[in-house]
């Protein structure tokens, strides 16, 4: 077996489908070389080393004809087309799964594209406001733009990309495949990197707010505090400070505050009276030179398991304090630069990027969700697996560590984790971890931290001093929307109705907050499969076709039925208690402080897709 993508960087499949895709010739596509469903989920399926020599020998054929051929032929019919996503896919999938691959593969124009604008609609344009510049809301702004909406974007701070903006730790960079984390309406052929690092993320997020124009509508250095809807005109009234105090009118609000922006600093006793410098992941100070320091970095999350490669050959000492080890997944091309043979026939051939963003969009899709699902005649310790196949990646993903491991007993001790995969996130790897923590220079503390001191980290009676503390510790997630105040119909205030349990229909709209949208809501993260990417794109499609339906249909303002609402929370929460990150008592950013998962969508994401095309009238009071 040896097409698994990751370790072919030209990944034959998509180069071979984009071939025909060009030459109009679907002749090569034969059932023989169908993909197995599970190529490039699992270690080591895929095709046979036969399939791929046919396959390549297909692929040398057809470039030859390329030569006589540069430009592409006539787009195929649906149904040809479908039966290419078909081929790739490894055999049939359902009409839900054909509809959101093909609006991925976005190869007929950008399906997205809103259905309506307002010089259909005898009505004046719809005012949005909408909070935060990052990537939901930027892209919220050109749908919007599209559709001839007024659009203002606030941002707190004095630039666009929101996380990619803001976490500027060494070593940060995408941890799924770049193609993948992009906007299926601006896919990029000149990734440099499968995962690339962040400044080549912020710089794509700006280049995509100039080419859409979104960039003279954003409000930098302004962040928004209150949001009060007014009864009586059916307007929010938005309260900001910052370069533009004061009060400003809109027909609808959507949030695109994202989930993972207000940093944690532990509660751990001392904290404050440490006399060394001490900052955040999400905070990094430039100005603290870590060369020849004594370092502490508190906890191994994938901030923490990105910055410490990084720094370790920097400083003199580092000590790592790990409460919970990750799984980590064997993802030979972490930090691999794209294939230049790849880069050259993105431009030969415009459809391969294309179908090479869509065969790794079809890999992660799905991931490990049917891995993560308790299988309820699964009779093993659910601490340790929850079905067959969450045995099974147990097994691979701990004989990876192993691996890595092989020559440091001690440490392997304590890198192995006590919870079933997928519980938390996993972190990818290219060896690089285990050669970080094997360095003389650092060691790996499991011990329970006691307390902080002036000069170090104290453990179980043990004194570590240092000059430095990094804490990779997170960020409030289950804080939605914090610090903003949101006051809806009759006086319903968000903070007070949510608690510690963010809750919204589709993880956007909540009942007696009309014309409230928010974007990376409450239970529209994933952990084991896709992109959110994915989740923005299908949430900002509702809310556009949302707001045409009201404008189309003469009315000011649509509420979500409290009963609506709830029977979908309650689906949610009910499949979500059947999913390892709901099962297993491990921590993790995805419960809140009652337990309950407020973050995860636990359900295919063709599911999200089909909910999000267009809002069903009945859905709502609107008037
Ligand atoms: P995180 O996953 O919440 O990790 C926080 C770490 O701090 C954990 O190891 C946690 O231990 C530890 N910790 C917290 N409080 C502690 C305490 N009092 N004592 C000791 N250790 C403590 O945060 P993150 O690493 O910033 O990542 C958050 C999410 O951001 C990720 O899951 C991912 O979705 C996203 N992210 C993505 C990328 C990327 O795309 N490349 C990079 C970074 C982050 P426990 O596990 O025991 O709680």
């Amino acid at each position: 077996m040896n097409s698994r993508h990751d370790l072919e960087p030209t990944d034959a499949a998509a180069l071979l489908v984009a071939l025909c895709d060009h030459l109009g010739d679907a002749s090569a596509l034969t059932p023989n070389l169908h993909l197995d469903p599970l190529a490039g989920r699992m270690p080591g399926v895929g095709w046979t080393d036969e399939q791929s020599a046919e396959a390549h020998r297909r692929i040398s054929e057809m470039l030859e004809r390329l030569e006589d051929q540069p430009e592409p032929a006539a787009p195929p019919s649906p149904a040809a087309r479908r039966t290419m996503i078909e081929w790739l896919a490894g055999g049939p999938v359902s009409d839900r799964s054909a509809g959101m691959l093909r609006d991925e593969l976005a190869l007929d124009g950008d399906a997205r594209t809103p259905s309506w604008h307002v010089s259909d609609v005898d009505r004046p344009p719809t005012r949005v406001a909408v909070i935060g510049a990052g990537m939901s809301g930027i892209l919220a702004a050109y749908r919007l733009l599209q559709a001839g909406c007024h659009v203002i974007v606030f941002e707190k701070n004095s630039g666009l990309g929101g996380t990619w903006f803001e976490n500027v730790y060494p070593g940060c960079r995408v941890d799924v495949p770049n193609h993948v984390y992009s906007y299926s309406c601006a896919q990029k052929a000149d990734w440099p990197f499968h995962h690339s690092p962040r400044p080549v993320l912020h710089e794509y997020f700006q280049d995509c707010a100039e080419q859409w124009g979104v960039g003279p509508h954003i409000r930098f250095g302004v962040e928004v505090m209150d949001a009060t809807w007014d009864d009586t005109t059916d307007e929010w009234r938005v309260g900001t400070i910052g370069e533009q105090d004061g009060e400003h009118r809109f027909d609808v609000v959507v949030s695109a505050v994202g989930q993972l922006n207000r940093p944690v600093l532990p509660e751990i006793e001392g904290r404050d009276g440490f006399e060394g410098e001490a900052f955040h992941t999400a905070r990094w100070r430039d100005d603290v030179d870590l060369s020849g320091k004594r370092v502490a970095v508190i906890g191994t999350g994938a901030s923490a398991m990105q910055v410490i490669p990084e720094i370790a050959p920097v400083v003199e000492e580092l000590t790592v304090f790990q409460r919970t080890p990750a799984w980590l997944v064997n993802r030979p091309l972490y930090h691999a630069p794209l294939d230049q043979g790849v880069l050259d026939l993105f431009e030969r051939i415009p459809a391969y990027l294309h179908w090479f963003r869509l065969r790794r969009f079809w890999d992660t899709h799905q991931g490990s969700l049917d891995a993560a699902k308790l299988d309820p005649d699964w009779d093993g310790p659910l601490e340790r697996s929850v079905s067959e196949m969450s045995e099974l990646l147990r097994e691979i993903f701990t004989g990876y560590i192993e691996e890595q491991f092989a020559d440091r007993p001690d440490l392997l001790a304590q890198v192995v984790p006590n919870y079933p995969v997928g519980a938390k996130r996993f972190i990818l790897d290219n060896g690089i971890w285990a050669e970080s923590l094997k360095r003389d220079n650092v060691s790996l503390v499991t011990d329970g931290i006691d307390r902080i001191t002036a000069s170090g980290v104290e453990t179980d009676g043990d004194h570590h001093d240092v000059d430095v503390v990094i804490y990779g510790t997170g960020f409030s997630a289950s804080s939605f929307l914090a610090p903003m105040a949101v006051v809806g119909r009759g006086g319903a205030d968000l903070r007070e109705r949510w608690g510690d349990d963010a809750r919204a229909y589709y993880g956007m709209t909540v009942p007696d907050f009309p014309n409230f949208f928010c974007l990376y809501g409450p239970n529209t993260n994933i952990v084991v499969n896709g992109s959110i990417i994915f989740f923005s794109e299908c949430a900002v499609n509702y809310l556009v076709e949302s707001i045409g339906q009201l404008r189309t249909d003469g009315l000011s303002a649509m509420d979500v039925r409290p009963e609506v609402h709830d029977a979908q929370i309650q689906h949610i929460d009910a499949a979500n208690s059947e999913m390892v990150w709901g099962l297993s008592s491990v921590n993790s950013w995805y419960k809140s402080a009652t337990g309950r998962i407020a973050q995860n969508w636990p359900f295919p994401l063709a599911d999200y897709w089909a909910a999000t095309q267009q809002p069903d009238r009945a859905d709502y009071e609107r008037w």
